[in-house]
């Protein structure tokens, strides 16, 4: 299969009470899933086929950029979330500094496009791979900062699937209990990934 269903790197459980174990099985093992599989579907007779799957957000459109493009979202979601957040490592706390004037200026700046994004889609902290510019991105639907030639580093699924069952019409809640438990350290890997680009 080009496009694979990876593993959570937690027990479904083990985001409560931010997020439940029933949320996250039907987030993860039906949602997800159902990406993965649409998407392997539909690239299986195509010369899509064989590219990995970042090849193919990047080049697709229609059904098949849709299916791939929240296959590669929900992945990176996942991995941005974690039970006990570590600090900001200090690198890329220094860069969000520089870019939004400070990390905290940053982070409230995120929560509030994530509340703000109108309908169903994902909010997004992407870089330049060239110029090292930041930017905080709402995308609708399946969108994704890979279809701009930017690295994403951090994502909130902010579809009303990924908090429904939790939270309701309480967006701001589930942003809220994000923002507490993302995974600072794979976020500074993405960064660390985008600044060794064309260097
Ligand atoms: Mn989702």
């Amino acid at each position: 299969m080009a496009i694979p269903f990876p593993k959570l790197k937690y027990s479904l459980s083990a985001l409560e009470p931010f997020i439940s174990e029933r949320t996250m099985d039907f987030h993860y093992n039906r949602h997800f899933l159902t990406y993965v599989n649409t998407a392997n579907a539909l690239i299986s007779q195509t010369s899509y086929h064989d590219k990995n799957l970042r090849g193919i957000v990047s080049t697709s459109v229609g059904p098949i950029y849709n299916n791939a493009a929240q296959a590669f979202n929900h992945e990176f979601y996942f991995n941005c979330l974690i039970a006990e957040p570590p600090l900001i490592p200090s690198r890329l706390s220094e860069e969000l500094a520089r870019q939004f004037g400070s990390a905290d200026a940053f982070l409230k700046s995120f929560q509030e496009s994530a509340i703000g994004n109108f309908g169903a889609g994902w909010t997004w902290l992407a870089m330049d791979p060239v110029t090292k510019k930041m930017e905080i991105k709402n995308t609708t639907n399946a969108g994704n900062p890979l279809s701009d030639g930017l690295s994403p580093l951090l994502c909130i699924d902010v579809w009303e699937h990924a908090y429904y069952l939790d939270y309701q019409n309480r967006r701001k809640d589930y942003v809220i209990g994000f923002m507490n438990h993302i995974d600072w350290n794979f976020v500074a890997r993405q960064f660390d990934e985008c600044m060794s680009l064309f260097r």
